[in-house]
């Protein structure tokens, strides 16, 4: 692998090896919560953190983030699993979760409250919210900030122990009301919920919040690079308070950040991607129009396009957005290499050649992939009616017209040159099939003089008796807005393009796709990626157009 400049987190860990901090050990996780299927923005981190270790000869930890019990389900842990596995990665040991630390969080939170560091307030969210301040202005103490030691074990306990409704009282870190950093105004550490947990069940009713679960979680398992979003550089001091005021060590996790990703022409946050699940947008979190893993999976997309995509946008300092040409360029050049060249009709047409025998056929050979040298050859069926595309004729056409129109030639891929004669038409004008004669001596590859003949265009088609019926589904952008979240005055569903889906029920494709198999990725002459869905039987083939073959990206 060529060699590249360093980025900023990979010069942190450098300098850190360098002064073997933390014993010169290098340990990320991804921590995600099931709350939702995993993202394009989640495959960044994902390749961002098991690349390191992978680097650094280190190791990976998928750590779950259950602590919010009403928004977490297993089907999310298992999609979760899966899409970290499809993209190529192996975690260290068995996948983690928060939950399996609530009892040495709970203990923690008892010895905070036994060194005066943490107490129990009675007051609402909106009071708590409204001593908070502001940036400039100092907050205020809570009248319960200054209960005893012996109190505020007691009411915590009572809190774990479900004498307390929702909200009733809370958990707040001791630190100071006066800070400029709105996160170190005495935090919440741990709510009242009732609530079912999908691995705890009913065995807790407090649970602890973020800041105070993720460092702590990241000390329990060793972690030294805890690698997170800009949103989280402001709460690294509270991280931070909260590993040097539980642990004598000299070990400390550090939390790093860097800027998220974001994609134009789509949202990215899991409470929105679930909204267009619900509301039924889309079908499903692995619709093909969606930036899920699972969805850019279905659509065709490969496991090294992401990772290239991935590697090729780098770590960033600075929230920015990435053009989604830039991730249809890297499927594209992965596809490129990879995908065999067959011919399906979208739009058909019938072709009859007069001259060519009725009831004759003959298979002609052609390459499965001229990007590759290793991918061999195949035969596909000629005969004397074909399906080409509608739009690929055109009656009175204009001179740089190189397709098929009255009185030119054009070639049949990989098979002869056809004059074309006349078209038929319905009594409404419609074409229902175009005549041609073929030069029995210009077959493709023949090494004839004739074959050798120069002719502007060349077709793809499927002889009709031969071909499998199949449907495919065209995608667009599923928003028409370049950043539709990002619009103070409009919800983002209101750029919903509804245009985002064409079915194209009536398409023929070469009879070797018969025996395709799901996620299957081919290059149909002419026409782009196509990768076959879920949803394909033997008897109904169904494609998803992956991308169309022109790349729009410039470098
Ligand atoms: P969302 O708001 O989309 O639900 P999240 O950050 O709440 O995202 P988590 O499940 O907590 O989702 O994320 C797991 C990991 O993935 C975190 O470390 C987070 O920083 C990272 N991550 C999430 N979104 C992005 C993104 N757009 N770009 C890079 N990393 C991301
Ligand atoms: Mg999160
Ligand atoms: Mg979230």
């Amino acid at each position: 692998k060529e060699s590249k400049s360093l980025n900023f987190i990979q010069q942190i860990i450098e300098e850190d090896l360098k002064n073997n901090v933390n014993d010169g050990r290098v340990h990320t996780r991804f921590p995600p919560e099931p709350n939702g299927y995993l993202h394009i923005g989640h495959a960044k981190s994902i390749c961002l953190n098991f690349s390191l270790a992978q680097q650094y000869q280190g190791k990976c930890n998928l750590r779950f983030d259950d602590t919010n019990p009403v928004k977490e389900d297993t089907e999310y842990v298992d999609s979760i699993m899966n899409d970290i596995k499809w993209l190529g990665f192996k975690w260290d040991g068995e996948p983690m979760y928060t939950s399996d630390y609530f009892q040495q969080l709970y203990d923690w939170a008892v010895k905070l409250i036994t060194d005066g560091k943490a107490y129990v307030d009675d007051q609402s969210a909106a009071q708590i919210a409204e001593q908070k301040g502001t940036p400039t202005v100092p907050g205020t103490e809570s009248q319960f900030r200054s209960r005893s030691v012996e109190e505020n074990l007691d009411l915590f306990q009572r809190m774990k122990n479900g004498e307390f409704k929702d909200g009733e009282k809370v958990l707040r870190a001791k630190i100071d009301m006066t800070s400029s950093n709105m996160h170190l105004r005495d935090p919440l550490m741990y709510r009242i919920m009732h609530a079912h947990h999908h691995r705890t069940g009913d065995q807790w009713c407090i649970y602890p919040m973020y800041d105070y679960a993720h460092g702590e979680s990241d000390y329990i398992e060793g972690i030294t690079h805890s690698i997170c979003t800009l949103e989280f550089e402001v709460h690294r001091p509270l991280y931070e308070w909260f590993v040097n005021n539980l642990t004598e060590t000299e070990y400390r996790p550090k939390q790093r950040e860097f800027a998220r990703l974001n994609l134009s022409y789509t949202v990215m946050s899991k409470r929105k991607l679930l909204e267009l699940v619900k509301d039924n947008h889309v079908k499903g979190w692995d619709d093909p129009r969606m930036p899920t893993v699972s969805g850019l999976r279905r659509r065709g997309y490969t496991a090294a396009s992401i990772r290239n995509f991935a590697d090729t946008i780098g770590v960033a300092k600075r929230n920015n957005v990435i053009e989604v040409s830039l991730l249809e360029h890297c499927v594209r050049e992965d596809l490129n290499k990879i995908a065999t060249r067959v011919m399906g009709v979208l739009n058909p047409v019938k072709l009859i050649i007069d001259n060519y025998a009725e009831g004759e056929e003959e298979w002609l050979r052609i390459d499965n992939n001229p990007e590759d040298e290793n991918g061999g050859t195949r035969e596909i069926p000629f005969s004397r009616e074909l399906y080409i595309e509608r739009d690929d004729f055109m009656e009175d056409a204009p001179k740089k017209f190189f397709r098929m129109t009255p009185g030119r030639e054009v070639r049949l891929k990989a098979g002869y040159i056809v004059m074309c004669e006349n078209a038929v038409k319905d009594a409404d004008g419609n074409i229902t099939e175009i005549h041609c004669t073929y030069d029995p001596k210009s077959k493709s590859g023949s090494g004839s003089e004739e074959s050798n003949r120069k002719v502007k265009g060349t077709l793809h088609w499927v002889s009709a008796k031969h071909a499998a019926k199949a449907e495919v589904r065209i995608y667009d952008r599923l928003f028409n807005h370049e950043a539709p979240d990002a619009q103070k005055e409009t919800d983002f569903k209101e750029f919903i393009n509804p245009d985002s889906l064409q079915i194209l029920s009536e398409c023929y494709v070469e009879p070797s796709l018969k025996s395709s198999n799901s996620e299957d990725h081919f290059q149909f002459t002419r026409l782009g990626y196509f990768s076959v869905d879920k949803d394909s039987t033997a008897e109904k083939l169904v494609f998803n157009r992956t991308v169309s073959l022109k790349d729009s990206w410039s470098k």
